[in-house]
């Protein structure tokens, strides 16, 4: 079967139904079997697996994953592709397409529907515009996924692993730790699309924890802690929390919590680590209860 990764494929494709790119839609086609082998391997896709594919786009990705998997999703918002995507994968007896925003779609509920509530995979080259939403919505509506392998803009993946303390270490890395264990399997240059984005991509793994690796009783407001803390990174985490729009907490319980957890008052948000985090969350619950 010929591969629309192959460039000359890809063109003949857009020529022939004169596909026009559409910018608002993130669309920038691999036109790469390297890295398209390189995703698939490191999503460890095997015949077994249910794979949501995010955006086939004209089917370059979703050709390789419907040779591993053994049953594809594919959830596309551009309905000018539809047809398109009907003819290249008219091969394929495993692939089922959905013309809809993804962000509208009731993924756990077709998880039910369709994979008896089973885990599934995540695969996609997403959408830059809309990755956090995508990534959060499926972690926090706790849809059963087993890893989301994903290409998206290269500083977004390096956030989602950073650590305490360095320059990327912020809301999107805490909250992604807190369900996954991140992994950058490889960074992708702009040559391996078409067109070619104006960023650094990169691939990144995102396997999901059984259980979070901290414990806290009131998950809600650690991560209210959590984007008040970063929302003014040159504050101290008093101030943050103090200056918050939602929390209400005075100045005096905020130090004295901050006293509790073992840190100097003059703390920054982006210091803490997770566990400090989920411990801090549940200080000011207990205060909270306590007035
Ligand atoms: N998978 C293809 C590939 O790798 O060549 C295309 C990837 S392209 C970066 C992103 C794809 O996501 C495009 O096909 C675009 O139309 C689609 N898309 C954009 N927003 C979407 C949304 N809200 N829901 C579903 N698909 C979306």
């Amino acid at each position: 079967m010929e591969k629309l990764s192959n460039p000359q494929k890809t063109i003949e494709v857009i020529q022939k139904y004169e596909f026009a790119f559409q910018k608002k839609f993130g669309q920038n086609f691999l036109i790469d079997g390297h890295v398209l082998h390189k995703i698939i391997a490191s999503a460890e896709i095997s015949a077994d697996d249910f794979v949501l594919e995010i955006g086939p786009g004209i089917g370059t990705m979703t050709q390789y994953l419907a040779e591993a998997a053994g049953h594809v999703l594919a959830v596309e918002i551009d309905r000018m592709l539809i047809p398109i995507l009907q003819e290249t994968l008219q091969a394929y007896d495993n692939i089922e397409i959905l013309n809809e925003d993804v962000l509208k779609v009731d993924i756990g509920r077709i998880v039910e529907e369709k994979n008896g509530g089973r885990p599934i995979k995540v695969v996609a080259n997403l959408p830059y515009y809309i990755t956090t939403p995508i990534i959060m919505g499926l972690l926090e509506q706790h849809v059963p996924v087993e890893s989301i392998t994903v290409m998206v803009q290269k500083e977004v993946a390096q956030r989602m692993q950073a650590q305490p303390g360095t320059k990327d270490y912020g809301a999107l890395s805490l909250a992604v730790q807190y369900y996954c264990d991140p992994y950058i399997v490889a960074n992708v240059p702009p040559n391996c699309f078409m067109p070619r984005p104006k960023v650094g991509s990169a691939v990144i793994r995102l396997t999901t924890h059984e259980h979070p690796p901290v414990k806290t009783q009131n998950e809600e407001l650690m991560f209210r802690i959590i984007r008040d803390s970063f929302n003014q990174r040159r504050k101290t985490l008093v101030n943050g929390l103090h200056n918050s729009q939602t929390l209400s907490f005075s100045k005096e319980q905020i130090l004295e919590a901050l006293e509790q957890l073992g840190v100097a008052p003059s703390v920054r948000g982006e210091t803490l680590t997770l566990a400090q985090f989920a411990r801090l969350a549940d200080i000011l619950d207990d205060m909270r209860s306590r007035t």
